[in-house]
């Protein structure tokens, strides 16, 4: 069996994905996003290492609170990275009848990653912006990379949920959520649009790397501000 390099595991988790689910946060990130919360998963080499072997036991204790939505969610870091491994961990959830969620940036698409999908139950893909200029500017890659990714799930019709992150002064105005809304407005796989406050609690992180937070200057988004855009997404 693959090793893979985790950072951690939360063993109840009720934000990434439906129900209650069992997060395995992977370490290894190839993007350097300025709002991102956990710098600490970048470190490919970071982390322990685990098979998937021993995750989908540690797993098989909490079936019992999954009911009939909850699973395993596979997040990060970027998971990805380390798709053989992500791909034996779905594979041995599946033969225990545990659904299977994948967080992701969408950054990477190949043959290996597409034979994770075949495992995959749902996909919560980030759409960080919905400008190339943006993309570029504070995620580091084009637009077109996670579009491509979409299109794939759509074209194998894979449960999509769409997360982005809701940032004052870069998308947060209501322009912004029209702009998702139809950006996404093709894609028949997205059943679910989720926008997440920006936050800075991570800023304690970027102290302890030493390195800079790039967005540590821009104010946190308000529940008001999420909720008036949800308005306009419904
Ligand atoms: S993809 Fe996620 S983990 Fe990677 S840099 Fe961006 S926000 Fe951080």
């Amino acid at each position: 069996m693959t090793e893979g390099r985790i950072h951690s595991i939360q063993s109840l988790g009720t934000v990434d994905g439906p129900g209650v689910r069992f997060v395995v946060f992977f370490q290894g990130c190839p993007l350097r996003c300025k709002c991102c919360h956990n710098p600490d998963t970048w470190d490919l080499s970071g982390g322990k290492t685990m098979t998937a072997e021993e995750i989908v036991e540690k797993a098989k204790k909490y079936v019992d609170y999954f009911g009939s939505d909850g699973g395993i969610t596979i997040s990060g870091g970027e998971p990805l990275l380390q798709c053989k491994f992500a791909t034996e961990i779905f594979a041995l959830a599946h033969q225990n009848g545990i659904n299977t969620c994948l967080d992701t940036s969408g950054c990477i698409l190949n043959d290996n990653v597409k034979k994770l999908l075949s495992v995959t139950d749902r996909v919560l893909l980030d759409v960080k912006y919905t400008t190339d200029a943006l993309y570029r500017e504070n995620v580091g890659c084009s637009i077109d990379t996670p579009l491509k990714f979409l299109d794939y799930l759509n074209k194998k019709q894979i449960k999509t949920t769409i997360r982005q992150v809701i940032i004052p002064t870069i998308n947060d105005k209501v322009e912004d959520a029209m702009a998702l809304k139809s950006l996404l407005a093709p894609y028949s796989c997205v059943d679910k649009i989720e926008l997440l406050s920006f936050r800075k609690i991570c800023s304690v992180k970027y102290d302890q790397l030493k390195i800079d937070f790039p967005f540590k200057d821009i104010p946190e988004a308000t529940a008001e501000t999420i909720e008036k855009l949800n308005e306009y997404l419904k």
